[in-house]
């Protein structure tokens, strides 16, 4: 029995920038022919050796047409599209008691954690995102239905994620410099007496991992992460357990790193003589399956460290300016040879998952600290972190990240004439990043599937899905948000008091 041929598009005098090793953003003519799930051939066209089609190929006149690899969103929270626009800026400290409350959440039904899910999948396509990686967490705590059900979603709108468990069994008070002195001795007592024992929350973690792993096993554009939170909201014991089991299985270790001054300022107490860097480094935690998120309060040694052990640190310019958290510290960790892979962060600290605003963000944030012109982000610097860098970052630089035969075809097409992002056509690589923001979009492809064409997804029912995300997202947060800003508002002066400190010249 003979196998029926895979299906073939093949787009002829495309404008490429293929970010692969011989192009890198230089953005030039070629035909890409994809067949089946995979990218066959990205022909130069100035080259001899254009493909040729089969009888049954579709042959598309791509001469006013864009095409780059999908973009790589390192750092997000579909959690937080619940909660998009409900926060002004403030600091992550303040922030998190709205966006992350750490009691009286009620459990996030089923259906709306799909319904949530789908729309960041959908965002994060029209933002040009192929994709994600989702430290996906739930409140009061993740459950295998609950992390199924995101599985489920991003499935089913065809975008790649891959998704953690995520980790915390430290209480939120001593994650806090100067709680002791801030917060009121019941406020203390009750948080400590909230957080059952660390071995009764790993159990319980390392126990959900295993089947959370399983579940996601049969969907081929999803993969699941551990994920503790930061080295200050987990032990010691935690963060080993969770390094060692993500090296067993082949997985990202995703954390949060040194995002706020305020976590540096507790890091002093609590690794005396050392920065959580070279705690980190010293328990053995460093690798190259690492995906730090922020490293903004990192020192030259530090960078040195996590250069040498090959990890990524994910930046997140949106979400660091929106919470005032600092600025990651760009140019330095280029020279010092540290990866650097890009996020959204969450909708509440962004408050998108648009990618490409993103890029323009990272592009332009790192002129501010800096006189020398010199040191400044380079556009394919930028494009680098945002694909290339991306996919290694959240596990898939085996499926994804450039325009190379053998990847798989996750491609965003761009229609030139669609905006006047590219008109007049100077560089396609300054314009998108500069220019662009997703309205040329025509098409993105993942694994070779068009998924969303014309702004919409190919896939799912978008405007039913929608109809139902708003009804029941308001229906939910009705009756919620009300407590947890009583909670936020009650806090934030002893929270202030603690973060002002911090920032202090004796702080
Ligand atoms: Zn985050």
């Amino acid at each position: 029995m003979r196998t029926p041929p895979l299906p073939q598009t093949l787009w002829r005098n495309a404008l490429v920038i293929a970010l692969d090793e011989a192009h890198g953003a230089t953005p030039f003519r070629a035909d890409v022919l994809v067949e089946g799930a995979d990218i066959r051939a990205v022909a130069d066209v100035s080259l001899p050796g254009r493909p040729v089609p089969s009888p049954g190929t579709t042959v598309v006149d791509a001469s006013g047409l864009l095409l780059t690899p999908g973009l790589v969103n390192a750092h997000t929270h579909s959690w937080e599209i619940l909660l998009r626009g409900t926060s002004a800026p403030l600091p992550l400290e303040v922030w998190t008691l709205l966006s992350y409350p750490p009691t009286g959440v009620a459990p996030v039904p089923s259906r709306l954690v799909h319904l949530r899910t789908v729309v960041a999948a959908l965002e994060s396509l029209r933002g040009g995102a192929t994709t994600l990686l989702d430290d996906t967490g739930e409140l009061p705590g993740q459950t295998p239905a609950g992390i199924a059900e995101v599985f489920r979603a991003y499935d089913a709108t065809g975008i790649r994620a891959t998704c953690t468990g995520t980790g915390i069994d430290v209480p939120i008070v001593d994650r806090l410099p100067f709680a002791d002195e801030v917060l009121p001795a019941e406020v203390l007592a009750a948080s400590r007496d909230s957080m059952p024992p660390s071995a009764v929350v790993q159990e319980a973690f390392f126990a959900f991992s295993a089947e959370a792993r399983m579940l996601a096993r049969p969907y081929p554009r999803i993969r699941y992460a551990l994920s503790p939170s930061a080295p200050q909201r987990v032990t010691d014991e935690f963060l080993v357990r969770a390094a060692d089991q993500a090296r067993e299985h082949g997985e990202v270790l995703h954390t949060h790193l040194l995002e706020t001054k305020l976590q540096q300022t507790l890091a002093r107490g609590r690794y005396p003589g050392r920065t959580i860097v070279e705690h980190l480094d010293a328990l053995g935690v460093l690798g190259p399956n690492l995906t730090a998120a922020h490293g903004i309060w990192l020192t030259p040694h530090d960078l040195e460290l996590l250069a040498a052990s090959g990890a990524t640190v994910a930046h997140n310019p949106i979400s660091n300016l929106k919470l005032g958290s600092g600025t990651l510290p760009w140019r330095a960790m280029h020279d010092a040879g540290v990866r650097v892979a890009l996020g959204s962060d969450g909708a509440s600290s962004n408050d998108t998952m648009r990618m490409l605003d993103v890029l323009k963000q990272t592009a332009l944030a790192h002129t501010l600290g800096d006189p020398d012109y010199r040191r400044w982000p380079l556009v394919s610097e930028v494009l680098h972190a945002g694909t290339v860098a991306g996919a290694r970052a959240a596990g898939w630089s085996d499926r994804t990240g450039s325009l190379t035969p053998g990847l798989a075809a996750d491609i965003v097409v761009y229609d030139l004439a669609a905006t006047t992002a590219f008109t007049p056509l100077n560089d396609a690589a300054q314009q998108l990043v500069f220019a662009e923001n997703g309205a040329s979009i025509a098409e993105v492809w993942v694994d070779g599937r068009c998924v969303l064409r014309g702004g919409r997804s190919t896939l799912v029912d978008e405007d039913a899905l929608l109809a139902e995300f708003r009804a029941e997202a308001s229906a939910y947060l009705e009756a919620q948000l009300p407590e947890w800003r009583r909670l936020q508002e009650s806090l934030e002066p002893a929270i202030r008091e603690a973060y002002l400190r911090a920032w202090s010249p004796a702080g």
